[in-house]
Order: C-alpha cells, then structure tokens, then sequence
C-alpha cells in the first residue's frame, strides 16, 4: 500500500563537532520518503523554489519516489539552518526561512487522493490538517512536529493531533507539548489530546512507546560514529510508516517491529551528513541490523 506524506524539502546548512555543510539537501518529507522508500511506495506533497536544483528531484525519482506533488513556486526554497554540540542529541535551530512554505496552499493531485497511510512530518500544523482533509478515506494518520510549531501554532496543532493515530516527537518535544516534565506523565497528558499512540524519540538512547494500557521501549543502535543526526526523526519515521504501509498490520506486535525498522533507518542516517548515507542502502544492511538489535535486547524469561 501507497504512503502519503506532506513535509518541507529543504536546504539544510548544519555544523555539529566533525564537520560543517551548506545547503545540503534536507527536509523532513525529503529523509522520511528516502527512509520510507525501502519499504514501500512514497508520494511527496510539498513546495520548492525555482532555486531548487532538478538533480535533487531526480535523486528522489531514482528512488522511486512519487513526486508529483511537490510544486515548484517563484521564490527560494525552505532552509534551516542549526548546530549540534558533543551530546548531539537535539539540534539548536539558528535560522528557519520558510520561503516559498508561507503561501503555499496545497492541491492534492488525483491519483494521491485514495491513498490509505497519511504521515504529517514536521511541517505548519495548518498545512498538515489542509491535505489531511483532501484524503478521502486514510485508514492510518501519523504526524511528527518540533518546538518552531509548539512555541509558534500551538491551537493549530492540537487540532490536527485530534485527527491522528500516531504522535511521533522528540522527548524535549513531549515535554514542551506536555508541560510536563516527567515523560509518563507527559505521554499521558498527550494521549489525552487524541493520538491513541505516542512514540518518544530519545536520540542515543532510544524510543519509547505510549498506549493507554501500554509501554514498550526500545533501544537505539550503540554506533562507534555518529557524525551528523539532522534527519535521525524523519528517518525513523520514514522506515516505521514504511513497515506499517508495507505489511497493512496495525497491531501492536507489529507497531514494535516498525519501531526496530525506524531505529534501524535512523541510526543508518546519522553515520554521515545529509543523505549520504541512506540514499543507497542494500535492503540486506536493514535486516542484518535489524536482527542486531533483536540480539541486543533479548533476555530470557524467568524460570
Ligand atoms: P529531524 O529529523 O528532527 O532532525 O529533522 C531535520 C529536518 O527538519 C531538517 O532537514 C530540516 O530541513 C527540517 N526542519 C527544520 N525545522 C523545520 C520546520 N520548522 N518546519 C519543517 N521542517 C523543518
């Protein structure tokens, strides 16, 4: 089944501790389609400047990503700009220029229209509720965000998170959503908002995942080498919704599968800058971290 996904493609200009890069390709739709794509079908509903240059469209087209709903407006394209220290585990944003972004109103094309798995990445909460309501019959919503959307649209995004399942954000996010600082609490607080799911991404340590009768945790991959995280989120998702489009089972036994295949794509992606890294994974590379991460977490039973 075809996944849906609504997000900014961006230039990114990012420093951490190893290395520095200017206006590389970025944007949430931009990593979670290339995450997503190993799983299953991708359409881009997003917005680009004339400054956006063709061979980037065409990196996503070799991945077999459907792109035409990305429009092409007069005007510069999104760019963000932030830096990661040592700890590496959130970004400080030092510029966010929403560009062509401001006035972008979203038609979605027909043949987008029918598609079944919606994800919202980190993009203007109203944009996200726009092609929501285009979608005729979703049988699956989820949405990611950030503090830029928290601090700045606040009313707006608690709208769209009553018409999602599935709520996936960073741990300082949750807090900041929450108010609350303790994260069980917080997650509880957020559930209440109406995602039935919450799935708390925890960097270096890990993600974990909230119902109203359940947890489950799971680890991050203990890499010798992280050089870049700018994406680690959307690649996470990406890989998750990509699982959940792929095998069309909601359960939770399978919720936890698709959280082991986005802590696979996320840990993938912060081994370079951009998306060096996983624009050309070999599916094998998946599964043979994905069977690590099984061995590393397994324990037996008492007896
Ligand atoms: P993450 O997975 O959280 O590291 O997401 C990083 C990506 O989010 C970068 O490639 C940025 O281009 C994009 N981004 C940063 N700020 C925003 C924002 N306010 N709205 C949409 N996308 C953003």
């Amino acid at each position: 089944m075809s996944l849906l996904v609504v997000g900014s493609v961006a230039f990114d200009s990012v420093k951490t501790p190893f290395g520095e890069v200017h206006e590389v390709l970025g944007g949430s739709a931009t990593y979670f389609s290339t995450a997503a794509s190993y799983f299953t079908e991708v359409s881009i509903v997003a917005v680009v400047g004339t400054d956006f240059p063709e061979k980037h469209l065409m990196f996503l087209k070799s991945r077999r990503i459907d792109i035409e709903g990305i429009e092409k407006k007069e005007g510069k394209t999104f760019r963000w700009k932030g830096e990661y220290g040592y700890e590496l585990n959130e970004a400080r944003t030092l510029d966010t220029q929403l560009n062509v972004f401001q006035s972008f109103r979203p038609r979605l094309p027909d043949s987008y229209r029918d598609k079944k798995i919606v994800f919202l990445a980190n993009i203007d909460p109203d944009l996200q509720r726009e092609v929501l309501s285009q979608v005729k019959e979703p049988a699956l919503v989820a949405c990611d965000t950030m503090n830029f959307w928290i601090e700045g649209k606040r009313d707006s995004l608690l709208e769209t998170l009553k018409l999602v399942d599935i709520l996936l954000i960073n741990d300082g996010e949750a807090r900041e959503l929450s108010g609350e600082p303790n994260l069980v609490k917080a997650a509880n607080i957020i559930l209440s908002y109406g995602p039935r799911t919450l799935i708390i991404k925890r960097g270096e340590y890990g993600a974990l995942m909230f119902t109203h009768k359940k947890i489950f945790a799971a680890p991050a991959y203990p890499l010798e080498s992280v050089f870049d995280p700018t994406g680690a989120g959307d690649c996470f998702a990406g890989g998750f919704m990509g699982y959940l489009s792929n095998t069309m089972n909601f359960e939770e036994s399978n919720i936890r599968k698709a959280i082991i295949f986005g802590s696979v794509m996320a840990s993938y992606n912060v081994e370079a800058f951009s998306l060096d890294r996983i624009k050309s994974l070999d599916y094998s590379e998946i599964e043979s971290r994905y069977r690590e991460f099984k061995g590393l977490t397994h324990f037996e039973d008492l007896t």
